[in-house]
């Protein structure tokens, strides 16, 4: 039975196949230089304004390695779980696209300076799978092309094309995992947990900014089936730059049932690349897959090898952050969380967030409130990660801090971050553009409170009457008079000095 034209239904693709997931993650280290040469390494910026001749590929530019990318390298292995190797090299992927100048790109390929580690993964319900990792190897972003002219932004109908080399030479890591098998119906779910622990881990390194958004973290999910009683692996499909954590889910859970209608009408799967759409969740073909073979790689003569020394290695494993497992415990305890507030926490992406709001300044409860109600349905609206809305901790804190001292109401706090979002500047500054600070002015006031009390002589005369809690309409209208700005319990003292009641 397939449930649409082309898909089988999810629960027969579990009663008749095992998914094999193997998930491919890409993160751009925030070094401040570029992997191989001294260009400022930033996201954006006017086009190819941070080049040089080396990430220009021009020729007889030499590359130099930037020793902080392999810090970080090492840093990330370690964290994973992984060796180090002793010694290892860059190797030239050669291949020909306009956005990589030197046609070929400076990668590793059998030496990876990591290999052979694992990433303990939780997902919602409490349940840890082992996600074992192949390996991490060093490599270079490459630039980026610009189609213009057509209506989709692809190169398909575009008029001309535009490229922009600023990203071109950014240090990156690949993380590949090995086959993860045995997780059944929950692969999807596995598979978004696996991208979300990952992201976690390296913000606590913080080696990179993790923005999906960005590009600076991107997933590229390869999924097979195999029949139940099959011994091998079957096809598999990589599903490219899937660019959120849902599509990370999703991608996952249409090739499992686009790949079990296909197979059970007795089709084959091709080893492709696949292009996720956003809009409706499905995956279209995008190349054959080259084989290794294809890319030609060999040694490159340009770099010397890398040697880590067992002393840098053991130095660097003393700085790594506490493994997300134990992490969780641990921040448990000490915001004092139900385990269902510990999993919200977890699944809208809020702990490093709230840690830094902390960090900061603010308190636990007060910066979880935040992020995990008001910005959290905030992000949902604007279908992103909550890491990915344009505010930052810092300015989350800054807005509980004004709450804290009195010159924000709740109300008021809310607007201010609207317009944080908004793109208005830091709190302060919406503060001060939109004019939110409460009325603490007891002139301004008294005028407002003169004006209430004289619309409404009848309810003036009950307070005076020593019906105080008539004083709650004058309050209101007070408070609409001052569009919200106003401290309400200020403003009842007045009234009812006011009146002399
Ligand atoms: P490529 O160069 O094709 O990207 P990689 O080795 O970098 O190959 O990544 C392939 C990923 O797919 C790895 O995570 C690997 O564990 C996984 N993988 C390998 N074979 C299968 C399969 N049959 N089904 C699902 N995943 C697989
Ligand atoms: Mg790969
Ligand atoms: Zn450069």
């Amino acid at each position: 039975m397939t449930a649409v034209a082309g898909l089988m239904d999810y629960a027969e693709v579990i009663e008749r196949f095992d998914p094999v997931l193997g998930l491919e993650v890409h993160t751009e280290l925030s070094t401040n230089t570029k992997m191989f040469c001294g260009c400022e390494n930033v996201f954006g910026g006017e086009p190819n304004t941070h080049t040089c001749p080396t990430c220009l590929g021009l020729p007889g530019a030499l590359p130099v390695v930037n020793g902080k990318a392999v810090e970080s390298a090492i840093r990330i292995g370690l964290a994973l779980n992984c060796q180090i190797a002793e010694w290892c090299r860059f190797a030239r992927k050669n291949y020909f696209y306009p956005d990589m100048p030197k046609n070929f790109q400076t990668s590793q390929y059998d030496e990876p300076i990591a290999f052979d580690g694992w990433l303990d993964v939780t997902l919602d319900d409490g349940e840890v799978v082992r996600v074992e990792i192949e390996r991490a190897h060093m490599e270079e972003d490459t630039g980026k092309s610009l189609h213009v002219g057509g209506a989709t932004g692809r190169i398909h109908g575009a008029d001309h094309s535009l490229l922009d080399y600023n990203r071109a030479g950014v240090p990156l890591i690949e993380i590949v995992t090995k086959p993860i098998t045995g997780t059944g119906a929950r692969a999807p779910e596995v598979a978004r947990a696996y991208v979300s622990t990952l992201r976690e881990l390296l913000r606590a390194l913080d080696v990179s900014d993790v923005r999906m958004d960005q590009g600076s973290l991107r997933c590229d999910a390869n999924v097979s089936l195999m029949a139940k009683d099959a011994t091998e692996f079957g096809t598999r499909t990589e599903t490219k730059n899937v660019n959120s954590l849902r599509s990370v889910e999703r991608a996952v859970r249409y090739e499992m049932t686009r790949q079990g209608a296909l197979l059970a009408e007795g089709g084959k799967v091709t080893q492709e690349t696949r292009h996720f759409q956003e809009a409706d969740g499905t995956t279209s073909a995008g190349r054959t897959k080259e084989t290794a073979e294809d890319y030609r790689y060999f040694p490159e003569p340009d770099l010397v090898p890398i040697a880590p020394s067992r002393e840098w290695v053991e130095e660097l494993r003393k700085t790594l952050p506490e493994k997300p497992a134990e992490r969780r415990k641990r921040i448990q305890t000490e915001w004092d969380l139900s385990d269902a507030e510990l999993r919200d926490l977890f699944n809208v992406g809020a702990v490093e967030l709230v840690a830094a709001t902390v960090e900061a300044g603010a308190s636990s409860k007060e910066a979880r409130g935040w992020w995990v109600s008001t910005l959290a349905q905030e992000a949902n609206a604007r279908e992103v990660e909550l890491a990915e809305l344009p505010i930052t901790p810092a300015q989350v804190a800054e807005v509980i801090a004004l709450v804290g001292s009195g010159e924000l109401t709740n109300k008021l706090a809310k607007e201010v971050v609207q317009g944080v979002l908004a793109g208005e500047g830091s709190p302060r500054e919406v503060v001060e553009k939109r004019g939110l600070k409460v009325v603490s002015d007891d002139s301004a006031l008294l005028a407002a409170v003169d004006e209430a009390l004289a619309a409404q002589p009848d309810i003036a005369d009950k307070i005076r009457g020593g019906k105080v809690q008539a004083a709650g309409a004058i309050v209101g209208a007070v408070m609409k008079a001052t569009k919200g700005q106003a401290d309400a319990k200020r403003v009842r003292e007045l009234i009812i000095e006011r009146v002399g009641a």
